[in-house]
């Protein structure tokens, strides 16, 4: 079935026409896209104007050239790694180190392993890890033995003075015995 000249004719003119609107098209999506793109990696809006210009001048082999020429990551991808790494830092930052030897310590020990220095107290009454420089427990609200009370009143510190005269004396006693029969053994096993 032969096509008379005029219809191919108008045919081709039609392909044509649709192709070049296509190229059109693709074209100026192309360079919104090289804008687009390029916004979202760089901070400066001239190089994107400049991207899109040289997309607008070449077409295809522009966009190549783009693509290559393109920072590697986007804004957002370098701002989430700039996120990770300052939480890797805060966790090197917050990760406790030992006093006497710097070595890395774990938050639950009570002695540090390598050099023996004390890192935490336990609570006397509920046995919680306390800091050592706190004296009453946040947990249960017990003071800690050894330290100074603040609101200790002078009743409380008078009554805590016979206690350790007791304690002082208890020690004592024994060692005065055990020295006295030592001499009467001694003057009778001689002679
Ligand atoms: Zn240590
Ligand atoms: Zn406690």
């Amino acid at each position: 079935m032969p096509l008379d000249p005029q219809t191919l004719g108008n045919l081709i003119m039609g392909a044509a026409a649709l192709g070049a609107a296509f190229l059109a098209a693709l074209w100026l999506s192309l360079i919104i896209w090289t804008y687009r793109d390029c916004r979202s990696r760089a901070r400066d809006p001239l190089v994107c104007i400049l991207a899109a210009i040289i997309v607008a001048l070449l077409f295809l082999p522009g966009v190549v050239i783009y693509l290559i020429l393109r920072p590697h990551h986007t804004l957002e991808e370098e701002y989430q790694h700039s996120l990770e790494e300052e939480a890797l830092l805060q966790a090197i930052e917050d990760n406790p180190v030992c006093p006497g030897c710097g070595r890395n310590v774990n938050d639950t020990w009570i002695v540090c392993p390598s050099c023996h220095t004390n890192l935490k107290k336990l609570c006397h009454q509920c046995h919680n890890l306390l800091e050592l420089s706190w004296n009453l427990c946040p947990y249960c609200g017990t003071h800690a033995p050894g330290k100074r009370r603040d609101n200790q009143t002078l009743d409380e510190i008078i009554r805590s003075i016979p206690l350790m005269e007791e304690a002082v004396t208890e020690e004592a006693g024994p060692l005065k015995q055990a020295e006295t029969p030592e001499e009467p053994l001694n003057s009778n096993g001689a002679p």
